[in-house]
């Protein structure tokens, strides 16, 4: 085996160590309130039933976002042959850049580099649709890239988005009723008096840990669900897209209610699923083209069209 092949397997496994310590985590919370504190404890099947609906929600959406591959560019979006073997053979980058503008008139291509030019990915010979960028850790151009998330091991992007936000109110609303419901006796463990077994260390460990996550979880999602308002991924709110006219970092806004319906579907039964929801063809173009935003309508027809043919891969 190749020294390349041996170092990329593990810079592979060690990239699961995050999610397994959530895994850990999770699966020792479960315990702790579960069988320490709603069975030996103080039983109560109220908390259980509540904790249960909690921890499933939690787990599907976690499970989701790990394992929904990455959405890539569609094959229109490679060069033809020929074309790309004179690109390889091009050194001068005004040449390349001619090349990509012939290979680029028919593509639904509206942003450009900071420098005007067309995007165009080296490592995977593609040229990159609009809010499509390439993840150096998965090695692959993602659409509509957000970022590259450590703690599913995974591209959060146009595949995931809905489930990696659904994750994050799920993990929120697991570690507030945790840590709600574990309060009193955290308060009694310092005033002594929970009896003197070794549940009492678990209940103060659940509250801790319940309470730190919390901090750290509500920071994220508050910032998502704003990005989600403005319809901005991450990379786009760091450095904004640049267009045929001139860089608008809100060049994608359809309006607060499209905005959402874009990450979350138009359908509100299916908003707190973790399922792939379709964003509704028809009351897109109603609305782009009353707004006569051309390039935003030509954008989501893309982007559906990518979800057709991808659609069984995120199942
Ligand atoms: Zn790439
Ligand atoms: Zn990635």
């Amino acid at each position: 085996m190749a020294p390349t092949h041996v170092l990329r397997c593990c810079q592979r496994g060690l990239a699961w160590i995050p999610v397994i310590f959530i895994a850990l985590v999770v699966c020792w919370s479960y315990y702790a309130y579960v069988v320490e504190l709603c069975i030996f404890f103080l039983p109560s099947v109220v908390y259980l039933i509540f904790f249960h609906l909690s921890f499933i929600m939690f787990v599907w959406s976690y499970w989701k976002t790990i394992f929904t591959k990455p959405a890539n560019p569609s094959k229109e979006f490679c060069l033809p042959k020929a074309e790309k073997e004179r690109y390889e053979k091009e050194e001068r980058p005004e040449s390349q850049q001619e090349i990509l503008w012939r290979a680029a008139t028919s593509l639904p291509l509206y942003t450009r580099t900071g420098a005007g030019a067309i995007r165009y990915c080296d490592r995977c010979q593609v040229i990159k649709p609009d809010r499509c960028h390439h993840c150096s850790a998965c090695d692959m151009c993602v659409l509509k890239m957000d970022h590259h998330c450590p703690w599913v091991n995974n591209c959060v992007g146009f595949s995931n988005y809905k489930f990696f936000i659904l994750f994050l109110a799920y993990s929120l609303l697991y570690c507030l009723f945790i840590a709600a419901t574990v309060l009193q006796y955290f308060i009694k463990f310092w005033t002594n008096e929970l009896p003197d077994t070794h549940a009492k260390f678990h209940v103060l460990f659940l509250f801790f840990v319940a309470a730190m996550f919390c901090i750290s979880i509500l920071s994220l999602f508050s910032y998502h669900l704003w990005l989600v308002g403005k319809n901005r991924s991450t990379i786009e709110a760091f450095r904004a897209p640049v267009f045929r006219t001139g860089s608008d970092k809100n060049g994608f806004s359809l309006g607060f209610r499209k905005n959402i319906a874009q990450v979350f579907g138009d359908q509100k039964k299916y908003w707190l699923l973790p399922v792939f929801t379709r964003f509704e063809l028809s009351s897109c173009r109603c609305h782009l083209l009353l707004n006569c935003d051309e390039f935003r309508w030509i954008l989501v027809d893309f982007y559906v069209n990518v979800l057709k043919e991808n659609i069984k891969s995120f199942f």
